[in-house]
């Protein structure tokens, strides 16, 4: 079977809850999505999953959003951008998921759970890993175990009930997963999981099939977590509309911890000091602030590069792909079946490729207010990009442009005196009071000529012109770095060349 079968068109579907910040797996999940959607000419949809209404996050839908804009993975269709299937959050489709419910009591394929939370309560507490299943639901309060008459009357005195999914016994549910091919589950091994809540709320697995269905989506890829969930999903599926309806799975191997195993967290993020969500994320709850990897100073370009090579290759020896590229290029046999570690150090190294890869103007835009942010005022924008493409080579991150080019349009507010001081002396003083006053002269100013005076003043005083390079590079920047030095005093211009060896001279001692 190939991945698009049918002649159906392919449609996808990111399926988010919006409860916090994205994680980088997650946005893989989108990117797989989408890749193999564009790969094929279909439709990528975003559908909003917010039935469980106690997990709502203010504020964690319109960050999804952003992230994806962020990121370049436009939606075809989604509550944002509207679409044929709308709507397309699920707290405002709560009508037609009951119907389905309905069906499935209908025809014995669920029932009525009138258990409250209290005596479910009890019943944890008594029995070691309760489950609602085969076994258990005999002896519960259900339309299973309750005579008709008995239900009938709970029902009419409006008693509050969950549907839950009735779990055949000991039956073979199967299916083919993309990555993963056959993959078998044992119904005896699965509970009775809720499809209907008892606010009238459909669960993630009603509504995830449903929703499915309505949408017409072909296939949908999601993170290995949710394989436990797929017989649930197989058997409603197969009640509803039929197993020849169901989208190809493909369940995404975990992105794991750089250290040890397990699938990288937050926490681990936070531990070993890099992102792991997209965007800078505040808690609206605790005012927590989580870092992104935007924030952290990561083009999109990088970001995206970066999460489609974790656990997938092109078969080549190629690193650095375009978003166009990778929806050229992608296919799903190429994705891994385990899970990727993952690398802060080689993520860190695809930023600085395409930091170095991109023109500058490509970026010119997001680095200009973290200049502004500083308070550094900014020339005209030919002037600015010019700097940007001189020193990009030496930036890892979009935020060291403020220290690799700062000192281009303002006067270093820190200099590393201590790296001139121990050999100042009175020559090199001499020579660049000298200096000063050669410079002082010089009618045409660039960076031929200020590299020719230097270096004729210096064997002029028998100074090796070696000797005094760094000082003079500190004296202009600040530090030990930057590009050409002569470069950087013809583009800073004559006085402010003069003021900055000045200033410093002034605050160096003779011992
Ligand atoms: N709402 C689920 C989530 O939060 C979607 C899982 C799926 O794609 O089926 O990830």
């Amino acid at each position: 079977m190939t991945e698009t079968a049918s002649n159906k068109k392919v449609r996808v579907r990111f399926a988010p809850s919006p409860t916090g910040g994205l994680h980088l797996g997650g946005v893989r999940t989108v990117l797989f999505n989408y890749l193999f959607a564009k790969h094929h000419g279909g439709d990528f949809i975003v559908r909003i999953e917010d039935t469980d209404q106690t997990r709502f996050v203010e504020g964690a839908e319109a960050y999804i959003f952003n992230t994806l804009e962020w990121c370049g993975l436009v939606p075809d269709e989604s509550p944002l951008h509207g679409g044929p299937f709308a709507p397309y959050r699920q707290s405002e489709r709560k009508p037609i998921y009951r119907q389905y419910a309905q069906q499935l009591i209908d025809a014995g394929k669920a029932y009525y759970a009138f258990d409250t939370s209290e005596e479910l309560e009890a019943k944890r507490k008594e029995i070691p890993n309760f489950q609602y299943n085969q076994t258990t639901r005999t002896v519960l309060k259900n339309s299973l175990a309750l005579s008709k008459e008995a239900v009938a009357e709970l029902l009419a005195a409006n008693t509050p009930y969950v549907v839950r999914i009735c779990m055949p016994e000991n039956e073979d549910l199967g299916f083919t997963d993309l990555i993963r091919g056959e993959v078998h589950f044992n119904t005896s091994q699965v509970d009775d999981k809720v499809l209907l809540k008892a606010d009238g709320m459909p669960t993630y697995h009603l509504a995830v099939v449903v929703d499915d269905y309505l949408m017409q989506i072909t296939h949908a890829f999601r993170g290995e977590e949710w394989l436990p969930s797929a017989p649930v999903h197989v058997l409603l599926w197969q009640y509803l509309f039929g197993l020849d309806q169901m989208p190809q799975w493909a369940h995404l191997p975990l992105i794991l911890k750089p250290d040890g195993n397990g699938k990288l967290s937050k926490r681990d993020g936070d531990r070993l000091g890099f992102p792991t969500f997209a965007m800078d994320w505040t808690d609206p709850k605790t005012n927590e602030t989580t870092i992104g990897f935007k924030e952290r100073g990561f083009l999109p370009q990088a970001f995206i590069n970066l999460l489609a090579v974790l656990g997938w290759n092109d078969g080549t020896d190629q690193e650095l792909f375009t978003l166009q590229e990778l929806i050229e290029k992608f296919s799903i046999e190429r994705v891994h079946k385990g899970g990727a570690k993952f690398d802060y150090e080689k993520a860190k190294w695809y930023n600085q490729e395409w930091i170095k890869t991109l023109p500058a103007t490509a970026y010119s835009h997001i680095v200009a207010p973290l200049f502004e942010a500083k308070g550094i005022a900014l020339p005209d924008n030919d002037q600015f990009v010019a700097v940007l493409d001189t020193v990009k080579e030496r930036c890892v991150f979009l935020n060291d442009f403020v220290l690799q080019a700062g000192f281009y349009f303002q006067t270093p507010a820190v200099v590393d005196l201590a790296a001139i001081q121990p050999k100042w002396d009175v020559k090199k003083q001499q020579f660049f009071v000298d200096l000063i006053a050669q410079y002082q002269l010089q009618t045409e100013w660039n960076s031929q000529v200020l590299e020719q005076v230097f270096k004729e003043l210096a064997t002029s005083q028998q100074i090796k012109a070696g000797e005094l390079m760094l000082p003079f590079r500190i004296m202009l920047v600040g530090g030990k770095f930057g590009p050409a030095v002569f470069d950087i005093a013809a583009f800073i211009g004559q006085a402010e060349t003069l003021h900055r060896i000045q200033q410093v001279i002034a605050q160096l001692t003779i011992a």
